[in-house]
């Protein structure tokens, strides 16, 4: 049997290993931490637990199709429940807003802060309807590195092909496409924070990525008992059934690639592992450069100029008393989204009024907390990581920064004499805990009006053999992205070994 080496258990590896192994492959996934799923790790403390990197889940049925594969029922391995409302927004004037999650109810809540942006919310949610349902049929699902895989420009350009590549709107931006449905600018910038999914500025994204807001509002926010964490833990139980042979503890230190070929890797302890074929979970720029090397990785980075996406501080705070006003999900508004933008994507300096997000888990399960207590995840993006910064340095002013914030904005203002546990994430963390690029939060950045959406693709065009899956692959960060991305690279690599395609199987199983 052939056998398939995973370098790095994130979601997006662990995805992939799930997937390849449901589908009769030998698989062996290595991971240099001593625990699988990445970023969606865990923090616990004096009776506290935190997630300590993604909290906020969409899309779920990218992970009922991953659990298909193996014949099981998402919902019977995890207990999801559906939030309302979505996100609670606070705003410096005052202004508190919640992003329902029925849309009609959520766009007559807009209506009565801003009576016209009422139908303003609904044009600008057809929009990312139709722009999430041209992402689905072109762009999800399968290995795309260009506009050249994803619909057949040149052979079938019919009118319905025209008017999807019209609605790709590929002339505007993010907060072009916003400004022109909404007029409240604190509607508008609470639509804008869709974008910050993939850590990016809504002035530089391109407009398909406004599909997001659907992706959550058509489809929900969820949250999985036990925290988001419990999602790496089923996903592991389920690679663990299926056979995978999972090595923690153990990095890689190098593809070896023989003639164009990916044909064994190297750990960082000497060993070589042959395989057939790889699959790099790890940044997919650091794949090219620090495990390639040679040749490959001069094309790789030749094909475009790529920018890390935005990166993070996160306060994990254990509060003794809860804040009973705050949502399961909260954004605390900066003052000025223009300064806040110019300030991270542009000047590459973090925001002097930063937004802040906040999640209180103890909404709907009081467990992570002891009784009456809160833990409290603050989360304000950054710049990701420059030569000059020294978060060592930097954190102790931007923390007084965060928490006079949530005291000025969202009437938190007693919170330090609250707090009984406190840790801390800051980029550098991220960049050294994760491997990830500059300290990239979510991969790399979606700027450009065209080119914006488009990551490197799953199926290596470098290396034969070579597939990436995770958040800096297409189709881009974000658990269910990351998750798609390791199931196109396991459905990529399968096909390339001999499988059926995906959409034969499909239509088997109808
Ligand atoms: C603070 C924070 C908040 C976030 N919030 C959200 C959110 O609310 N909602 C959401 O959808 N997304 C969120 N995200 C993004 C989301 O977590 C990521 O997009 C996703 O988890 C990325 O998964 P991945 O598989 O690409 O990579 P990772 O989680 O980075 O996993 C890659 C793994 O590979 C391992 N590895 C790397 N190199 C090697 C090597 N050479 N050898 C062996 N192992 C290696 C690493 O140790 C790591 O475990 C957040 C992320 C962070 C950090």
């Amino acid at each position: 049997m052939s056998r398939t080496a995973i370098i790095g258990g994130g979601l997006g590896g662990l995805a992939a290993a799930c997937t390849l192994a449901a589908r009769g492959h030998k698989v062996v996934l290595f991971e240099k931490n001593d625990w699988l799923g990445g970023k969606a790790a865990v923090l616990e403390e004096d009776g506290y637990r935190f997630d300590m990197g993604p909290t906020i889940l969409t899309m779920p049925r990218v992970l009922e199709r991953i659990f298909s594969e193996a014949g099981r029922d998402l919902h019977r391995e995890l207990d999801l429940r559906r939030l309302d409302p979505q996100w609670r927004c606070f705003y410096d004037d005052g202004t508190v807003l919640d992003l329902r999650d029925d849309p009609k109810t959520a766009a007559e809540e807009i209506g009565k802060l801003s009576p016209p942006d009422r139908e303003g919310f609904e044009r600008f949610m057809q929009v990312a309807s139709r722009l999430s349902d041209v992402s689905d049929r072109f762009f999800f699902w399968k290995s795309v590195e260009d506009l050249r895989d994803t619909m057949d420009l040149k052979g079938s350009m019919n009118l319905s092909t025209l008017s999807d590549v019209l609605a790709l709107r590929m002339h505007r931006t993010v907060a072009g496409q916003i400004k022109r449905d909404v007029k409240d600018r604190r509607v508008a910038q609470m639509l804008e924070h869709f974008i910050q999914y993939v850590g990016s500025s809504p002035l530089a994204s391109p407009a398909v990525l406004c599909g997001i807001a659907q992706m959550q509002q058509g489809e929900g926010v969820w949250y999985p008992m036990g925290g988001t964490r419990a999602v790496p833990l089923a996903l592991q139980r389920l690679a663990e059934e299926l056979g995978v042979e999972i090595r923690t503890g153990t990095g890689i230190s190098r593809i070896e690639v023989e003639n164009g070929r990916a044909r064994a890797v190297i750990t960082e302890d000497g060993e070589r592992v042959a395989a057939d074929r790889v699959v790099s979970n790890m940044d997919s720029v650091r794949t090219y450069r620090e495990l390639v090397g040679g040749p490959a990785k001069e094309a790789f980075e030749k094909t475009r100029k790529r920018e890390a996406a935005c990166s993070g501080v996160v306060l994990y705070l254990g509060l003794d008393r809860a804040y009973e006003h705050l949502a399961h999900h909260n954004f605390v508004f900066s003052r000025d989204p223009e300064e806040e933008f110019a300030a991270i994507y542009d000047r590459g300096e973090p925001a002097p009024d930063p937004t802040a997000y906040i999640a209180a888990p103890a909404r709907t399960e009081p467990g992570v907390a002891p009784e009456g207590g809160e833990a409290l995840y603050v989360l304000v993006h950054t710049p990701y990581l420059r030569d000059h910064h020294d978060w060592s340095k930097m954190l102790p002013e931007y923390r007084r920064t965060i928490l006079d914030k949530l005291g000025r904005a969202a009437g938190m203002g007693d919170i330090e004499a609250r707090i009984k546990v406190e840790r801390t994430l800051t980029p550098q963390d991220i960049h050294e805990r994760y491997r990830v690029l500059n300290g990239a939060i979510y991969g790399l950045a979606s700027h450009g009006k065209v080119l914006g959406a488009f990551k490197p693709g799953n199926r290596s065009r470098q290396v034969e053999g070579l597939y990436l899956a995770g958040g800096s692959a297409h189709p881009g960060p974000g658990m269910p992205m990351a998750l798609m991305s390791g199931w196109i690279a396991a459905d990529t690599a399968d096909q390339d070994a001999g499988g059926v395609p995906a959409r034969s199987r499909d239509v088997a199983a109808e």
